[in-house]
């Protein structure tokens, strides 16, 4: 499988994951098997007017996540990009403008250099170009209240002491940018999670995610990909409650329990490194990609964001190729999740083995 397949698996994979559980993101497990059955929601729901699975703020913000880091890097000319988190920034209070209508600096809202024709991309349309994304899909409190601060918080100058798994959700376009280099992948997946969520749980497990899938888009598998990840977030001041939900995940996942129950040992995925856990678990346990889906939705918690992140894993892992194709077919934003991978892979490309 190439590269290229893998970009593109991990942001529809993402977005699958999300639109699945964004169906019963505020329902108990008791509540889903009623309303879809005794094996629980098994496929996405369709919107009848748009006639699409709809995805939430989780793939909202994932697609900023990666519009952010184009735009850092080609805003810098493709050269070196010190800092990512400084284009995921703005990307961000983008993304706040379409959930409030409110934007101090309305310059943020024009063309910029990575929307316009440059020496990596062709002239394309420009993300605020996609009326779905000012669709409100609860949004997280915690990134609107941070983002609507006018303060970019950061693993040093934290903005808050949230670990809501908004931070996690959104970060795996930094794995796929920096796949050449997993440490760097987890620095900058974890500074562009600290932009709105200042606790070390909040932000760590979104540079463990970043660092899967940069294993993963280098041919590792999930299992590989994890222990690689642990050995970097074992670097990180106060790792230690999302490394021991992680080392309980792969546990887990090696023992003989029912996925249920496992998932419901792990947490309800509302805080990142719970979140993060039911995510890895999940794609760890189950050998079919639609059966990982599934266990990844179907619990008491937050289906949504740990369906996305199970996602990301999975597209990551398996390829595009291996998600359910009629699923994918049916994904809203389909247009904008292959231009923006497409964009990520050529950026990715492009920068070759340019260290950052
Ligand atoms: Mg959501």
């Amino acid at each position: 499988m190439n590269r290229q397949d893998r970009f593109k698996g991990c942001l529809f994979g993402g977005a699958l994951g999300d639109a699945l559980g964004y169906a019963v993101e505020f329902m108990r497990l008791p509540q889903i098997k009623s309303v879809f059955g005794p094996g629980g929601i098994t496929g996405p729901v369709i919107d009848k007017a748009s006639n699409k699975a709809l995805i939430s703020d989780d793939t909202q913000m994932a697609l900023f996540t990666a519009d952010g880091l184009l735009w850092a890097a080609v805003g810098q000319d493709g050269g070196e990009v010190r800092f990512a988190a400084d284009g995921v920034y703005p990307s961000y209070l983008r993304w706040y403008y379409t959930q409030s209508g409110n934007i101090k600096d309305r310059r943020l809202l024009e063309k910029q250099p990575h929307e316009k024709k440059n020496a990596v991309f062709p002239a394309g349309r420009s993300i605020m170009e996609y009326r779905e994304l000012f669709e409100s899909r609860a949004p997280g409190n915690t990134c609107l209240a941070s983002l609507r601060s006018g303060k970019m918080g950061t693993m040093e100058y934290p903005v808050n002491s949230s670990k809501g798994c908004g931070g996690v959700m959104r970060a795996a376009p930094a794995g796929l940018l920096f796949h050449r280099d997993p440490a760097a992948a987890f620095r900058v997946g974890a500074e562009t999670a600290a932009v709105t969520h200042g606790h070390p749980s909040g932000y760590l497990p979104a540079g463990v995610l970043a660092a899967v899938v940069a294993e993963l888009v280098n041919g590792k598998t999930v299992h590989e990909s994890a222990q690689a990840a642990m050995r970097i977030l074992e670097t990180y001041a106060s790792h230690e409650e999302t490394l021991s939900a992680l080392r309980r995940a792969v546990e887990l996942a090696r023992g003989g329990a029912a996925p249920q129950d496992a998932v419901r040992e792990l947490g309800e995925g509302w805080v990142g490194e719970e979140a993060l856990a039911v995510a890895l678990y999940c794609a760890l346990k189950e050998a079919d990609v639609k059966q990982a889906f599934i266990a990844a939705v179907n619990h008491d918690g937050d289906s949504d964001s740990t369906g996305a992140v199970c996602g990301n894993i999975l597209g990551a892992a398996y390829g595009f190729g291996a998600l359910p194709e009629d699923w994918a077919a049916n994904i809203e934003l389909y247009e904008l999740l292959a231009d923006i991978s497409g964009r990520l892979f050529a950026l990715a490309q492009y920068r070759g083995n340019k260290s950052i």
